[in-house]
């Protein structure tokens, strides 16, 4: 597996919480505040993704914090009757930059699939978002050796993306998610290798991040990796102090890249 200089990137690295199904306002308020005690050196890039409720109550503190805003799923359709749904326009209303596409929990327990993922990406670029699309193998098909070709066919959505569209791939094994085990160095290289050639093949030249149980202990070891431009970062994104200690850990790998 080819692991040449191409991979270790000049791109700012990105530490993006995803906050899932949790967090009300007083308690994202709070976290906002105690994240403002460590701000993060201008060469790396923070983002937060809160649930839907906390995005325009977040977008201004977050913004003066020079933290970036995302949201965790959005729909493809523009506007109607799709009852409990997000469209783009409102995101972007609500002050997002980024929206996560593909992940695990919404591909597993909402039976998204590619077809939708090629929707909803296509519609976060017609309305200026930037998706951080999830990919990511399950056990037992890293146990069958079928990691690579999973991997392949979640990143063939990218297939008919708009030349130059704005992009993050976030690789993150479905084992790894929120259950405090995390692939090993050689995995994270050996995987993070094959996506970025993916990517070439497809013509997309864009960060990837690691994703799945990143905590303040293992940060500079998976930040340290080949090919890995940040992570995507679950439960410890959810207290600030882990955050920052995470948000401090790759920055200080990022100034050495
Ligand atoms: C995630 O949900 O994207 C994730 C990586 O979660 P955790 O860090 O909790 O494994």
């Amino acid at each position: 597996m080819s692991q040449s200089g191409n991979y270790t990137s000049p791109r700012r690295h990105l530490i993006a919480g995803n906050w899932k199904m949790n967090g009300i306002l007083e308690e994202a308020q709070q976290f906002v505040a105690e994240l403002a005690e460590n701000p993060a050196p201008d060469h790396i890039e923070v983002a937060l993704m809160p649930p839907f409720t906390l995005l325009h109550p977040l977008a201004e503190p977050l913004r003066q914090k020079g933290v970036q805003l995302g949201a965790q799923s959005v729909y493809h359709e523009p506007k109607g009757a799709f009852t409990g749904s997000i469209c783009p326009v409102m995101l972007r209303d609500a002050g997002c930059h980024y929206v996560i596409v593909g992940h695990s929990e919404r591909r597993d327990i909402m039976g998204e699939a590619n077809e939708l993922i090629s929707k909803k990406l296509n519609a976060a670029w017609e309305n200026g978002l930037e998706p951080i699309l999830c990919v990511g193998e399950h056990l037992e098909e890293r146990q069958d050796g079928e990691t690579n070709s999973v991997l392949r066919q979640q990143l063939s959505v990218l297939e008919d993306a708009p030349e130059g569209a704005a992009l993050t791939v976030a690789y993150e094994p479905v084992w790894a998610i929120g259950t405090g085990l995390t692939a090993s160095p050689e995995q994270v290289t050996e995987t993070h290798a094959f996506i970025h050639e993916e990517l070439t093949r497809l013509g997309h030249d864009c960060r990837v991040l690691y994703g799945g149980s990143v905590k303040p202990e293992n940060t500079a070891e998976l930040m340290g990796c080949a090919g890995v431009e940040g992570a995507l970062v679950g439960g410890a994104s959810l207290q600030a102090e882990s955050f920052s200690k995470i948000v401090q850990a790759a920055a200080s790998v990022a100034a050495g890249a």
